[in-house]
């Protein structure tokens, strides 16, 4: 199945089976913003409850907090949201169309990737298991002149984004012979700088309203929280504040289904540490993030770092866990080394002193900070995409599963009577009662028990627990896995043991 089959397919799988809707659908949708569905819902939550357990609840030195959407706007001056939250935009004047110039330049960049993608898989096809691929991407001529092509692209483009040389920027686009994938023609506008920020208006009268802004980000509600909640909690360096939360983005181009939103959640995870240490802390952040997303059934092959080269103003050191989408490796979370740089400009705007006093070297500092950033919407769809799979079974029939992680599935357990009556509904009833306090359950007697297994497959449950006549003969029931399908007999009184304990089986442990 190619890849846009199988994108296509997981956007109709999600809607299909209550996972995620349009926006506004009956309204013909709002562009960018998705609803999650009944099931979504249950899987958004479990994703947000993992993430909040390890890195919270697992950690002696980090906290939670939940800021409010709204705070105060010279907070994004502060920031430098209000200045520099831009992304240089472009038009095509023939489709009218709008892109992100560095987009634009990036996906110029992923052709020639996928060109040198396209060299190794012949070459590994002719020379069969001799084949030593590092060695061919290093000598091979053809693969080198690409190689050397993406350099100077990338070269050129940090020079003149980094510059902002919007100028420059155009010229770039005009020497690649760039063109709209559109209207396949390169009339494009100049580029212009354009604000990511939404604002709106706080207060009852319009002369006294003031303008605020829907918050870009989670990170600075943690930040200017950061003295609150040193004091209350009586934290000492190195600690980390966490939260989750709705952010908003004015997106220039929204696309690829739930990747780029305009209204999207964060996890997020301040780290303080004494300065100088930061870059121990940001290797150790990097390597545990990297390992949690393990710990979910992601396998190395769909996860790489991209280390930054251009670093932003207040970073010195930055990366981005790219996952391999269904429309190839994209960010999924930003680990970055911020300097004091945000404590810094809240304390010299707010004329506060967010210092801290380290009681082993006697000294006050504003700490250095560490930053952990991921996507809840692009963590969704990662697992999503990760899961789905068809499969062609032994009869030559073909399953839709979702292989979800069992800790994140929707529903844990589906009660099932074989057949509606001989008190097989009232025994799954007693059962469902006595599951369902710890984990999420279904209960479901409607057709056979092949299509009743189908349905929780579609959906990702991973224990189908099944009342037969023997269930009323000796109480054992069946419990059946989802992905290996097999089935085994217990006892009624062993069934919740066995599901906590597989459910914690490969939990992520700092
Ligand atoms: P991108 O380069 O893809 O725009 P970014 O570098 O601006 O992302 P950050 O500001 O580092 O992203 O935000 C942290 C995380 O928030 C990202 O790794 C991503 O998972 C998520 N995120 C950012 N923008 C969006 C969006 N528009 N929709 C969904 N998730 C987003």
């Amino acid at each position: 199945m190619s890849k846009e089959d199988l994108f296509r397919k997981i956007i109709s799988h999600a809607k299909e089976y209550g996972f995620i809707f349009p926006s506004s659908e009956i309204y013909d949708g709002l562009s960018a913003v998705y609803d999650y569905g009944q099931n979504g819902v249950e899987l958004k939550n479990n994703i947000r409850q993992y993430w909040w357990k390890s890195m919270v609840q697992m950690h002696e030195n980090i906290v939670g907090i939940d800021s409010a959407i709204f705070m105060h706007p010279s907070i994004w001056k502060a920031s430098g949201h209000v200045d520099a939250f831009n992304d240089p935009l472009i038009d095509n004047r023939d489709s009218k169309k709008r892109y992100r110039a560095d987009i634009l330049l990036e996906d110029y960049i992923l052709k020639i990737e996928d060109k040198i993608n396209k060299e190794v898989a012949k070459a590994n096809k002719r020379f069969g298991e001799n084949f030593d691929e590092k060695m061919y991407r290093e000598t091979n001529p053809r693969v080198m002149r690409y190689l050397e092509e993406i350099e100077d692209v990338r070269t050129k483009m940090n020079e003149t984004l980094g510059n902002d040389d919007l100028v420059g920027v155009k010229a770039l686009i005009e020497e690649l012979k760039i063109a709209c994938p559109i209207s396949g023609s390169r009339n494009w506008t100049d580029v212009r700088q354009f604000n990511l920020m939404f604002s709106t208006q706080m207060g009852s009268t319009s002369e006294g309203a003031e303008v605020i802004y829907l918050r870009p980000e989670t990170a600075q509600g943690i930040f200017v929280n950061f003295l609150n909640v040193m004091k209350s909690g009586r934290m000492r360096v190195p600690f980390g504040i966490a939260q989750t939360g709705k952010a908003f983005r004015n997106e220039i181009v929204a696309r690829q289904f739930i990747f780029r939103m305009r209204e999207f959640e964060q996890m997020e995870m301040q780290f303080f540490v004494r300065p100088g240490e930061e870059l121990k802390w940001f290797e150790y952040w990097k390597e545990e993030r990297y390992k949690w997303l393990g710990t979910l059934g992601i396998s190395e092959e769909k996860l790489r770092y991209h280390d930054h080269e251009k670093l932003a103003h207040y970073a010195n050191a930055a990366t981005d866990i790219e996952f391999d989408f269904p429309f190839g490796f994209r960010e999924l979370e930003g680990i970055h080394s911020r300097t004091d740089f945000d404590l810094k400009a809240h304390q010299d705007l707010s004329g506060k002193k967010l210092q801290y006093f380290d009681p082993e070297t006697n000294e006050n500092y504003i700490p250095y900070v560490v930053e952990t950033s991921i996507g809840m919407d692009r963590m969704f769809l990662a697992i999503f995409s990760n899961a789905y799979n068809e499969e062609t079974l032994e009869d030559g029939s073909l399953r839709t599963v979702l292989n979800i992680p069992p800790i994140l599935s929707p529903y844990k357990v589906a009660v099932l009577p074989l057949v509606r009556k001989d008190g097989m509904p009232e025994k799954a009833k007693e059962i469902l009662d006595d599951l369902r306090f710890d984990f999420n359950c279904q209960y479901d007697d409607k057709d056979a028990i092949g299509r009743r297994y189908r349905r929780q497959d579609a959906i990702g449950t991973p224990y189908c627990v099944t009342i037969d006549t023997q269930t009323m003969e000796d109480n054992t029931v069946t419990i059946r896995e989802r992905d290996s399908m097999k089935q085994e007999r217990v006892d009624i009184s062993m069934l919740s043991k066995i599901i906590g304990d597989r459910l914690k089986a490969n939990i992520y442990r700092p």
